[in-house]
């Protein structure tokens, strides 16, 4: 009998990760050497416990320590309707950037009134189409946003939140800061009082509040701290100056998950904690009525929650130099480590010998005619052979939705597995697919 704690890499792995009686990696009760045969490789797993036990997380840690809390999830890390309908069912709201992922909520049931729209460039046609299904809040980034919704709302009335950029350094990836000084998202300090005043004055705007995102994979709390400071100050201003009262402060998503064994994030609740604390302190501090809070986590949701299953080809040894193993995947359904590279590192186990040894130093790359094709860099794992199935953890945000189909290849299908079962939520795609576009 193999104990979980006896193989560390497990506990990067979905919640109900185990080693089953055949020595195999099984996820939800369910084989994944099994799933492999069936569905094919690569493949995508999803736990569902790991998901609705992440939403429930949030939920329960915001809500016992704040008393008004929604928790938006933010489609973009992982968009399937299966998903947008389990997100629904655990009592969140969506927090979605196109009228794409706008129109996949319709199409999945999510309830409209339930939506809150961020986006640094919309089009006429979105805020059109998303004042049309009533969502939630409009968050307005730029002058130009408001100008443009001031004309299109018309006679109508349209609720929004003001995006703020409060020019704090989240302590990331350059490619995942999004509310520093530098960036292209929200409104710059320069722009705020020109931004509120246009929206106060405005007769067909509701101002609910205001909306920051500081950025993805945050491991510290000050950053948050810092920005609901410089946010709730101002909004003690704008009370004074024209009665204004903040109703819904929105902080955005952006903390950080556990992809490696070795590091590991303060748990959702730490954030939670000193979150609350800061809004209630500074609101009480600041004479102002403690705001609805919008948390709207991504990557924490559904990171964990997804793995990848590849299957080991052509293994390659140049003596001295390197093991250049290749899978039957690659940077067309994983591209975070070509992109973010080490910081977007992932761990792996062979999932029908979850228990050997790693005695041997690999690299694994996908079959893309590009040298930057590379999955992970000289990771230890059992001797491998052709027909392996490699298990690669930390896969449900944003590998899915970056997907592309150089050379071809045409994108995994993705199963959710739960108490012994699995079911298909997106079919594989063929070739056919891939040519529909197409006219001779
Ligand atoms: C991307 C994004 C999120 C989610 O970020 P995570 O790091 O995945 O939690 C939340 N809000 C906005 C506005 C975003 O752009």
């Amino acid at each position: 009998m193999v104990i979980k704690s006896d193989i560390p890499r497990l506990a990067v792995f979905p919640q109900t990760a185990e080693v089953n009686n055949k020595g195999n990696l099984a996820i939800g009760g369910c084989d994944t050497v099994a799933l492999a045969k069936e569905y094919g490789t690569p493949l995508y797993v999803f736990d569902e416990t790991d998901l609705r036990s992440r939403c429930r997380e949030y939920k329960t840690e915001f809500g016992k320590r704040y008393p008004k809390v929604i928790i938006a999830y933010s489609p973009k890390a992982f968009t399937a309707k299966a998903m947008l309908k389990l997100v629904a069912e655990e009592g969140l709201d969506l927090d979605i950037v196109t009228s794409g992922e706008m129109s996949i909520a319709r199409a999945a049931g999510f309830p409209m009134e339930r939506i809150h729209f961020p986006g640094n460039n919309k089009s006429f046609d979105e805020l059109n189409m998303a004042m049309k299904y009533h969502i939630g809040h409009i968050v307005v980034d730029n002058l130009q946003e408001l100008d443009m919704l001031i004309k299109i709302a018309g006679r109508k009335k349209v609720k929004i939140l003001i995006r703020l950029n409060p020019g704090v350094d989240p302590h990331t990836h350059k490619y995942n800061t999004t509310g520093i000084a530098d960036s292209k998202f929200g409104l710059p300090r320069g722009d705020w009082d020109e931004a509120v005043r246009t929206a106060l004055l405005a007769k067909n705007l509701g101002v609910d509040g205001f909306h920051f995102h500081l950025g993805s994979g945050l491991f510290e709390v000050e950053p948050y701290l810092n920005a609901i400071d410089a946010v709730l100050k101002y909004a003690a201003e704008l009370k004074k100056k024209y009665n204004f009262e903040i109703r819904t402060l929105s902080i955005g998503g952006g903390i950080g998950v556990q992809y490696l064994v070795g590091k590991v994030p303060p748990p959702v609740a730490y954030f939670a904690e000193a979150i609350a604390k800061k809004i209630t302190g500074r609101c009480r501090e600041l004479k102002l009525t403690p705001p609805m809070l919008i948390v709207e986590p991504g990557r924490k949701i559904a990171a964990r929650a997804g793995m990848t299953l590849y299957t080991v080809g052509v293994i390659k040894e140049i003596p001295g130099i390197r093991t250049y193993v290749s899978t039957d995947g690659g940077i067309s359904d994983n591209i975070r480590y070509a992109m973010y590279g080490e910081f977007a590192r992932q761990e792996a186990v062979i999932a029908n010998r979850v228990s050997a040894r790693n005695t041997n130093k690999y690299t694994i790359y996908g079959k893309l005619c590009e040298s930057g094709d590379v999955l992970i860099y000289d990771i230890m794992l059992p001797k491998l052979k052709a027909g392996d199935i490699l298990a690669v953890s930390g896969s449900g945000a944003y590998s899915i939705p970056m997907q592309n189909n150089y050379n071809s290849m045409c994108r995994p299908a993705i199963v959710f597995v739960k108490d012994g079962k699995a079911r298909l939520i997106r079919r594989r795609e063929t070739v056919e697919d891939l040519m529909q576009r197409d006219l001779d």
